[in-house]
């Protein structure tokens, strides 16, 4: 089936992670032909909307994406040229679904902010002055902080965390970049098997593991449990890195 909806992760997938990294010409054509073909592009980034918008100005894209998932979760439609506005209640739904969930969750809270206070290299981080998520100074303490918020939240089921690198954003277990997309493509009545899914991280398992896109994909720079689930998902693992590896997997999806 021709790609009805095409969800790219950024860092990493559709750029590499160099200071000043833009796309490439094959790319640009692969995006550009889309279009041309009907195609709906959507950004699925852990990156906020206004951090987005600002990558992808950098980042010399053909056109901007007709809409962007920004920090994993909320969905926003381009209405004119610089200017985004939510799409569909579903913003709203999960403010209200994590801002309960975060409350009832204090004493997980708590337990981070105990095990953060020895300042062992974890950040806090806050989004709209709510705290969002963790950044540690390596990924070696990313992966025993992942272990330890995993024994705080134990007993909140509903509790969870995507994980990027070094990076990790607390979230509702159903509010991520899989259930975004699948909100996404349910508002715009384009079915799974028309969406073709490409991310590098972790953090873009949810929308790889065949429940949200039925095309799956990743560049050659994704981390291995990627390419290990993008494979058993019956996915495409692109032999390039980044922006070719996209602008490959949406040439061996369209052929
Ligand atoms: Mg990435």
């Amino acid at each position: 089936m021709a790609i009805g909806l095409l969800s790219t992760d950024f860092d990493g997938t559709l750029i590499g992670h160099q200071p000043d990294a833009r796309t490439t010409a094959a790319l640009v054509s692969a995006l550009t032909d889309l279009r041309r073909n009907g195609g709906v592009w959507t950004v699925n980034t852990g990156r906020q909307l206004w951090f987005a918008l600002e990558g992808l100005e950098q980042a010399h894209l053909p056109h901007d994406p007709e809409f962007v998932l920004s920090s994993e979760k909320d969905i926003f439609r381009r209405v004119e040229e610089g200017n985004w506005e939510a799409f569909g209640d579903w913003n709203a739904r999960i403010e209200r679904q994590t801002a309960d969930l975060f409350g009832r969750a204090a004493r997980v809270f708590d337990a981070i902010r105990e095990m953060t206070s020895k300042g062992d290299g974890v950040e806090v981080l806050y989004e709209n002055d709510r705290v969002a998520g963790l950044m540690t100074a390596d990924v070696a303490t990313m992966d025993r902080t992942v272990e330890m918020v995993r024994a705080a939240s134990a007993d909140v089921p509903e509790f969870s965390f995507s994980r990027n690198d070094v990076w990790m954003r607390f979230a509702h277990r159903d509010v991520h970049k899989g259930s975004a997309l699948a909100e996404l493509a349910r508002l715009l009545a384009i079915p799974r098997e028309a969406v073709l899914a490409i991310g590098d991280h972790q953090n873009d398992i949810p929308m790889l593991d065949g429940s949200a896109a039925a095309m799956v994909a990743c560049p050659a720079n994704a981390v291995d449990e990627v390419k290990d689930l993008v494979r058993s998902a019956g996915g495409y693992v692109s032999p390039f890195p980044w922006g070719e590896g996209v602008a490959d997997a949406i040439r061996h999806f369209s052929a």
